[in-house]
């Protein structure tokens, strides 16, 4: 009798965030440097995936943060300003709204699998034997769906890069390394939210 099997590792094939590599000094003993430091934003971002339980498993399927780092004067940080950044980020493509098929009718359900997006093999793994596993389906790589014509501005990639415009409001007395957070304006990725876009100061 074949044993039911759990579902394919969903949660395996989602794509982890970055590791860090190599420990990074602290913070707060960085020298103040005029060229770009996105180690300390980076450093910070590192602890708190770490520790703040993102990407815990359930619920929200959501992208990784990014950070940018502003280079501002002191006295900007004293006085307070106003700063239009202009960045650059992935965004879903225009042309097919993130689908990466030239219309909406050249996404079609898989023949493979049936649209389910998995495929049971059955293997004789001795006689009498048979074990009966789950895959994903090849042919669509476990989405259920192929596209037959794929759009021509992506190509099939769903994705594009764009720029963005923020306006970073520097409040006055905000101490240096300072970070502001806009909610869901990192890299845009089909089917999952964007992650949020931390803004160093
Ligand atoms: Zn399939
Ligand atoms: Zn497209």
């Amino acid at each position: 009798m074949p044993v039911p099997l759990p579902p394919p590792g969903l949660s395996l094939s989602r794509s982890l965030p970055p590791s860090p590599s190599s420990p990074l000094p602290p913070p707060l003993s960085l020298p103040p440097s005029p060229s770009l430091s996105p180690s300390l934003c980076r450093a910070v971002d590192m602890f708190q995936s770490f520790f703040g339980g993102r990407g815990g498993g359930g619920g929200e399927n959501k992208g990784p943060e990014v950070n940018l780092d502003l280079e501002v004067t002191l006295k900007d940080l004293y006085l307070g300003k106003k700063l239009d950044v202009l960045y650059l980020k992935q965004i879903l493509c225009r042309q097919c709204g993130g689908s990466g098929a030239r219309s909406a009718s050249d996404v079609q359900r898989c023949n493979g699998c049936g649209g389910s997006g998995v495929r049971v093999v059955r293997q004789q793994i001795a006689p009498g034997f048979v074990q009966q596993m789950q895959t994903h389906c090849p042919e669509c790589g476990g989405k259920g769906k192929v596209i037959t014509h794929k759009c021509e501005k992506c190509h099939g990639s769903k994705v594009q890069s764009g720029a963005e415009t923020v306006t970073v409001e520097v409040e006055r007395g905000s101490p240096d390394g300072h970070e502001i957070l806009f909610h869901n304006q990192a890299d845009e990725s089909p089917d999952i939210s964007p992650g949020d876009l931390k803004v160093c100061v």
